[in-house]
């Protein structure tokens, strides 16, 4: 139990907040690190000596992770539970909320990775039961649905609504997991970690006299192409889900009852920059420019399951990414959201814009 009473453990929506170190380039910019976790619950805003303080300066959660704080303990604080009830047939949905550059692939990767670990460690030590684990992939972007195992798929795939399913993608790619390397393999595949190997590969062979591979630096091309967002391109704009379906049946008896069917969805969202209509001088950007319909419809439906049952109409039906999540969402199903966010004194209007999402969201 935490000090405020809840017990995480059963609630449908928990909600952690992750405060990353300042980077490099931050750093060299002289920015200074403007949100600081004083203890496990609270996140403070330190305004500058020359600064009107600003309001409020200071948020609560159940659980905030510092600078200094590793995705694993993210994982088993604020998502090992929700993820791991997949196992038991209730459907999971995992987000990283936060604008572009607060952390959001970085720690969606690390989280995904964890809860593999976990799903096959469960499934060696349940050897009465057969699994079965299928995955997609796909990406939401200006609220065209395209599939990431399937890149010959084209951009607009269409939503159905199935009477027994609900709302499924026609044509999405599934792929059966044959085991846990294979099941990585996949998942690497809808990160887009192979694609700039392939890339680099292709180049080489196409120039080989050019190309001198040793200087290639590979790592950092890669983890330049995830840290140095522009805040323009299409990761910042775009939802990935990963979507793991996991199948148990008893392996003595056929009976029902016994068999869990449920969907595991690992969500990187669009930055949080597009869901609101400002900007950090309170500028009002062009409209249909920078607002995201999905994460906009997002955060009502989240709003409206945090009150409950008195919060009447959901719109799920407003947005792909909403449609798409339906079941996995609200009823019976849990869900985990980790917002990120950047210290920088440069981002203190986004920042304190995730920490009131993550605190309507509890
Ligand atoms: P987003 O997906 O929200 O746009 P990224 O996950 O790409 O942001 O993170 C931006 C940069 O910050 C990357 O270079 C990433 O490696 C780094 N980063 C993010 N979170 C952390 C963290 N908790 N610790 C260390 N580096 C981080
Ligand atoms: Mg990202």
């Amino acid at each position: 139990t935490t000090p405020s009473g809840h017990r995480p453990k059963e609630e449908k929506i928990v909600v952690t907040v992750r405060l990353r170190p300042l980077n490099k380039r931050e750093l060299s910019a002289k920015d200074h690190a403007a949100w600081e976790c004083i203890d496990d619950h609270t996140i403070i805003y330190r305004s500058l000596p020359q600064e009107r303080a600003a309001q409020p300066a200071s948020f609560t959660f159940d659980k905030v992770f510092g600078p200094d704080s590793i995705t694993e303990a993210v994982y088993e604080e604020g998502v090992k539970n929700v993820a791991l009830s997949s196992l038991m047939g209730i459907n999971a949905t995992i987000f990283a909320y936060g604008q572009t550059s607060s952390g959001k692939t970085y720690t969606m990767r690390g989280i995904t990775e964890k809860a593999v670990n976990d799903i096959y460690s469960h499934i060696m030590s349940t050897p009465e039961r057969e699994f079965r684990i299928r995955i997609s992939g796909l990406e939401i972007y200006n609220e065209n649905v395209r599939d990431l195992l399937n890149s010959e798929s084209g951009r607009n795939l269409k939503l159905l609504d199935d009477p027994e399913k609900g709302t499924v993608v026609e044509k999405l790619v599934e792929e059966t997991a044959s085991n846990d390397q294979h099941l990585r393999h996949l998942i690497s595949i809808c990160e887009g970690k192979n694609l700039i190997l392939f890339e680099v590969i292709l180049l080489y062979f196409s120039f080989p006299q050019q190309i001198h591979l040793q200087h290639v630096p590979l790592k950092s091309a890669a983890q330049r192409q995830v840290g140095e967002t522009a805040l323009n391109d299409t990761s910042s704009r775009s939802h990935q889900i990963i979507r793991l379906t996991i199948e148990s049946t008893h392996r003595e008896s056929s009976d029902c009852v016994r068999s869990y069917v449920a969907s595991l969805n690992f969500v990187d969202l669009a930055g949080s920059e597009r869901a609101s209509q400002t900007n950090a001088d309170g500028a009002r950007l062009r409209e249909g420019c920078h607002i995201n319909l999905s994460l906009m419809t997002l955060t009502t439906v989240i709003r409206k399951l945090s009150v409950g049952k008195r919060s009447g109409h959901v719109p799920y039906r407003d947005s792909k990414l909403t449609r798409i999540l339906q079941h996995s969402l609200g009823g019976n199903a849990r869900t985990a959201i980790i917002c990120t966010l950047s210290p920088a004194s440069s981002h203190v209007e986004q920042s304190r814009n995730t920490l009131f999402f993550a605190t309507r969201a509890k």
